[in-house]
Formats: structure tokens, sequence, C-alpha cells
């Protein structure tokens, strides 16, 4: 049996970064905002209201604060159910530094927004169970500090069969 591509990556040495994986001519990123270790040890991941919150927030961000040349190209965004970071899907192929410049605009102009895009029964599953405070706390005090750490990857360890 083919192992899930995940499951060959080695975990305990993942650091956060943004990793391409292409898969049936999609390209879809690996967006760490944390490293597993510290997720697991210094529990160091997303509450599922702050991952919610990032969600729409950097839905609506991709999808309606850039340009249309990138925002014809994203199809989806979502967080990861191990709560460690999200997942980018592309139809076309973007840098991991492209990425990491963008990911940190968007956390930024999350830190100045009062309001949550998209939080209302109409257009969500689950319209109060967010945290606002709770994202930007996350954002502070993991995000931005591993996005703009030197640490930050783009090519991932592998399991040593
Ligand atoms: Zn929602």
């Amino acid at each position: 049996m083919q192992k899930v591509n995940s499951f060959i990556i080695d975990h305990k040495k993942l650091v956060p970064g943004v990793y391409e994986c292409q898969v049936n001519g999609v390209f879809t990123y690996d967006v760490r905002f944390v490293r597993p270790q510290d997720a697991v040890y210094k529990g160091l991941f997303m509450d599922p209201k702050v991952a919610h919150t990032l969600e729409h927030f950097m839905a609506d961000y991709l999808r309606t604060k850039t340009n249309e040349e990138f925002s014809s190209t994203l199809l989806y965004v979502g967080p990861m159910g191990c709560l460690t970071g999200f997942y980018f899907l592309t139809s076309v192929s973007y840098s991991s530094e492209f990425w990491r410049k963008l990911v940190l605009e968007c956390v930024e102009h999350i830190l100045t927004q009062d309001t949550i895009p998209g939080a209302a029964e109409l257009t969500c599953g689950n319209y109060k169970y967010f945290d606002l405070q709770g994202a930007k706390e996350f954002i502070g005090k993991v995000i931005i500090p591993n996005f703009t750490s030197d640490e930050f990857s783009s090519e991932y360890p592998y399991c040593q069969e």
C-alpha cells in the first residue's frame, strides 16, 4: 500500500515554514506555523476557536485583498486537524518566500481588525464559535516570531526507512 505523503515526513524534525506538494496538477502548501514538537510539548497550537477565526480571516484576505492574478489561482484555505498550521491549495506554484510574505501581511492585517469576516449565521456553520483575541495572541506569540525566524524552511525532513 502506498503511504500517504504526510506520513513519510519526519514530524519530530519538522520546523515552521511553507512546504509545497504537487498532486494531480494541484499545488498543496503545508503552511506550518509551529514546530510539531512545540505543539506537543509546549502546547503551542491553535485552539479550535482560534483556527476557525484565522480561517475566516485568511480565506477573506487571500481571496479579496490580493490581486486577481493571485486570487484566481486560489482553490482552498483551511486549518490542519492537528492545529499546527494551514493548508493552502492553488492551481499554480508559488515560492515559500511568496507565502511567507503573504502570511505576514495577512496576520499584520488581522491584528488591526475587530470584526471577523463572514461571522454570521447565514455564512458560517458555527458563527458564534470564534476567538479573535486568542487569534491575535497566537499571531503575536507564534506566527510572527516563527515566520520571521531564520529557522523558517521549505524543505521537508523525511523519515529514514
Ligand atoms: Zn465559519
